[in-house]
């Protein structure tokens, strides 16, 4: 029997599988306040548990599910981390320091079907779903690294924008969420996680629905169907039309506001008649939405991209500005370290594929 991540649980699952099991309700807030307060890595540390209760827990939890393979450190502090999974994929989690605190980057997926066609990351098609305890221990895993450093500094923020799309593995981004947010854990506020989706409408509904107030953004990259679709194939079967109704649903039902993220690819989207055309399509969601312009990262394999000029990005921020939309240029993270997402791991890929040729 293979076991299960113990950081795959929230608090309820647990608690209900320690019932069941004909264990104390308590021993949930023990097992918990071992994992994110005292962060042990390993059951035999938890010595307020009866034995026959560990000895239980070890049959079916596991704690490793992710091992270090390699560590990147930027100039600027970021750092890659390139985890192995226990089946042998590699996956990327980004360590990021802000003004505002210290926020992590997860990946949710093995590769991504979305497609996209700037992006590393939809270069491989998904192998897998990463499980919520899989997510859930790359978190973990920079957590104690830091406490390894012992400066005491505290993961404050997660974006959910790694390798995958986070809505084509909904529960267990939610079980993800939930653990994360949950007092008697890490207790990282929603209002400081962020998760980005290429735009699956359905999930923007569910999302919607569970009210949680996680920052939503969307990759919306195009100020038009043709051209959106483009370059996310993705929008074919979720155009514009339908995505923006979804947004108009959000915020009604949320009040919350709404990222929306436009990597400016040169002479493709970055031009002041596309910035127009943007500022147009959202002139009713002005007060709400935010707009994200992100320089585009150049991955080698899709050469027909490049990042725009200096003075593009400028006329293009300038533009919505003058409509009265508010956005800004994302600060880069980490550029001399394979930084565009997918990246370090599809080079990682390649090596590996070059070694079995
Ligand atoms: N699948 C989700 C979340 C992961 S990608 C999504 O697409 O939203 C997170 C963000 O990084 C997305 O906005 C994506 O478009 C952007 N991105 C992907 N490749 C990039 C690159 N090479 N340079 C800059 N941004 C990139
Ligand atoms: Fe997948 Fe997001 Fe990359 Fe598109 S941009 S291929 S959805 S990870």
């Amino acid at each position: 029997m293979s076991k299960q991540s113990i950081y795959g649980l929230t608090f309820e699952q647990l608690t209900s599988w320690l019932l069941e099991h004909g264990h104390k309700k308590f021993r949930a807030s023990q097992v918990w306040d071992w994992l994110y307060q005292k962060r042990v890595t390993t059951f035999s540390e938890m010595t307020n548990i009866n034995k026959e209760c560990l000895q239980l827990l070890e049959e079916h939890f596991e704690f490793q599910t992710l091992t270090e393979h390699i560590k990147q450190e930027s100039a600027d502090g970021t750092i890659k981390f390139l985890f192995k999974l226990n089946d042998g994929n590699l996956i990327e989690t980004v360590l990021m320091r802000q003004k505002y605190g210290l926020s992590v980057c997860v990946t949710t997926q093995v590769g991504c079907n979305i497609g996209c066609s700037f992006c590393a990351s939809g270069l491989l098609t998904k192998d897998r779903d990463l499980s919520s305890g899989e997510i859930v221990e790359q978190i973990m895993k920079v957590q104690l690294y830091l406490d390894s450093v012992g400066k005491g500094e505290r993961v404050s923020h997660i974006v959910i924008m790694g390798i995958g799309e986070p809505f084509d593995n909904f529960e267990n981004m939610v079980d993800f969420l939930d653990i994360m947010k949950d007092q008697k854990g890490l207790a990282i506020g929603a209002r400081h996680i962020t998760v980005s989706t290429s735009g699956l409408v359905n999930k923007i509904y569910e999302f919607a629905d569970l009210q949680s107030q996680v920052n939503l953004a969307i990759s919306l990259h195009a100020p038009n169907d043709e051209l959106r679709t483009r370059i996310m194939k993705i929008n074919r079967a979720y155009p514009i039309k339908k995505l923006m109704e979804a947004i108009d649903y959000y915020i009604e039902k949320t009040n919350r506001r709404i990222t929306l993220e436009y990597i400016l690819l040169k002479d493709v989207n970055d031009h002041k008649e596309h910035a127009l055309e943007l500022a147009e399509l959202i002139a009713d969601k002005r007060k709400l939405a935010y707009v994200n312009l992100i320089p585009y990262n150049p991955v080698s394999e899709h050469s027909q991209y490049q990042r725009s000029t200096k003075e593009a990005i400028r006329t293009f921020y300038d533009t919505l500005k003058k409509k009265g939309i508010n956005c800004v240029v994302r600060m880069e993270h980490g550029t001399d370290i394979d930084a565009a997402c997918g990246q370090l791991r599809s080079k990682q890929m390649k090596k590996k594929q070059k070694q079995k040729v």
